[in-house]
């Protein structure tokens, strides 16, 4: 296993949307490998193939370190699709690993069902609010190119343009590996 360089805002592969995958073979399974010991020793809770500088369309999600959220699995999404969602929203704080020390309000619907293949090309239906839907809408704009700026008005995102310039100049202190400054 191997814990890999975490991609930064800015780097464009963030912003171009990720490509399905057609076969899910024993390279694609030690990659998810790595994409959780990257994840863990960033204190993660969700991680796309994207912040790791692969245009797969695959993300993970471990809510289990949050209190409360214990007894939650950790998934493997591979090809999902957002099959379903509610009008209703509601609005948490969001951070990612790839805006080092960002946090910013994001609304999204509550409510959501999502479709996927698992590790073992098995493909799931899985229904998910709270904590797990903001989960999987935030790892799944990652593969469609999006991040929280893009999730926000007009009037945050100005607010929030500085602390974005200083984490595309690496100023940020960031306490695990990301790709370097270009
Ligand atoms: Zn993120």
């Amino acid at each position: 296993m191997a814990i890999l360089p975490i991609t930064v805002f800015g780097d464009k592969i963030l912003r171009k949307p990720t490509k399905k995958i057609a076969k899910i073979d024993d390279e694609i399974i030690g990659f998810v490998r790595n994409m959780f010991e990257t994840m863990r020793n960033a204190n993660g809770i969700g991680l796309a193939a994207n912040q790791v500088n692969s245009s797969r369309s695959i993300f993970i999600v471990d809510i289990s370190p949050v209190e409360d959220y214990e007894h939650y699995k950790p998934i493997t999404l591979i090809n999902p699709e957002i099959i379903e969602h509610s009008e209703d929203t509601i609005v948490m704080e969001e951070g990612c690993l790839s805006l080092p020390n960002l946090r910013a309000d994001v609304e999204r619907p509550e409510f959501i069902r999502v479709k996927y293949l698992d590790i073992n090309e098995n493909e799931q239906i899985l229904e998910a609010d709270d904590l797990l839907a903001r989960v999987i809408l935030h790892e799944y704009d990652h593969l469609i190119g999006k991040m929280i700026p893009d999730r926000v008005d007009g009037k945050l995102r100005k607010h929030l343009q500085k602390k974005l310039n200083k984490i595309i100049a690496r100023e940020e202190k960031i306490d695990y590996p990301v790709t370097p400054k270009h």
